[in-house]
């Protein structure tokens, strides 16, 4: 296990190549319940972030409070102050992670982050629906160590984000569409799947 700036920074960028590889598919599906711009939105930020040198930063936590920032002063759309402010909670927490349990903790700040700003609650259809039940099965795993966790949050994360499509929206651009929403998966789940596959396949 590596929790340094270089472990995270390699986590960004691999998620920063997934958003990019997938763009026009994350905006795809946000053309079926949103305004076609996710994919956009998050490929704009996360090249932002991409672009930053974790080596120029003197701790991993200042480093990915720097990518939040980064990620809220370069997206417009409802993604950016969320996954901003998810970064920026997790960068706080970021200098008491030495284990699994730690680790949980500080991705937990982040999603309680997410909470707090955009009051989704999980069965709202949103990214909460792949972030929460990640959490909850890594904290489950956490005792076998941070490859098992990272491994039953991606798990998870993918159950949650696939269960999307039969629900309705209730936050977001999406919520105006009703039940008319019910039928496609959440763009926002989606990328957020994206970013806990490429932490177990980074920070393991
Ligand atoms: P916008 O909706 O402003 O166009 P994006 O298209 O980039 O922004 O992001 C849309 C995604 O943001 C949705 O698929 C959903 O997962 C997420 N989202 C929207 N509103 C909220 C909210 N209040 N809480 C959590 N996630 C949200
Ligand atoms: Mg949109």
């Amino acid at each position: 296990m590596s929790l340094d700036s270089l472990a995270v920074g390699a986590w960004l960028k691999d998620f920063a190549d997934d958003i990019h590889e997938n763009a026009d598919y994350l905006t795809d599906l946000d053309r079926e319940i949103g305004d076609a711009d996710h994919g956009a939105n998050m490929d704009r930020g996360m090249s932002a972030v991409a672009a930053l040198d974790p080596s120029d930063f003197a701790s991993a936590a200042g480093y990915i409070k720097k990518a939040g920032m980064t990620l809220v002063s370069t997206v417009g759309g409802a993604s950016g102050p969320l996954y901003g402010t998810f970064f920026l909670r997790v960068g706080t927490a970021w200098a008491n992670v030495h284990d699994a349990a730690s680790l949980g903790a500080a991705l937990r700040a982040g999603l309680d982050g997410i909470i707090q700003r955009g009051k989704a609650s999980v069965g709202d259809k949103t990214l909460v629906d792949a972030l929460s039940p990640a959490l909850d099965a890594f904290d489950a795993h956490a005792g076998e160590g941070v490859a098992a966790a990272l491994a039953a949050a991606a798990t998870a994360a993918a159950a949650g984000r696939d269960a999307t499509s039969a629900l309705i929206a209730h936050k977001g651009r999406a919520s105006y569409l009703g039940e008319r929403s019910v039928g496609h998966q959440d763009p926002g789940a989606t990328s957020m799947t994206m970013l806990i596959e490429a932490a177990r396949r980074d920070l393991s």
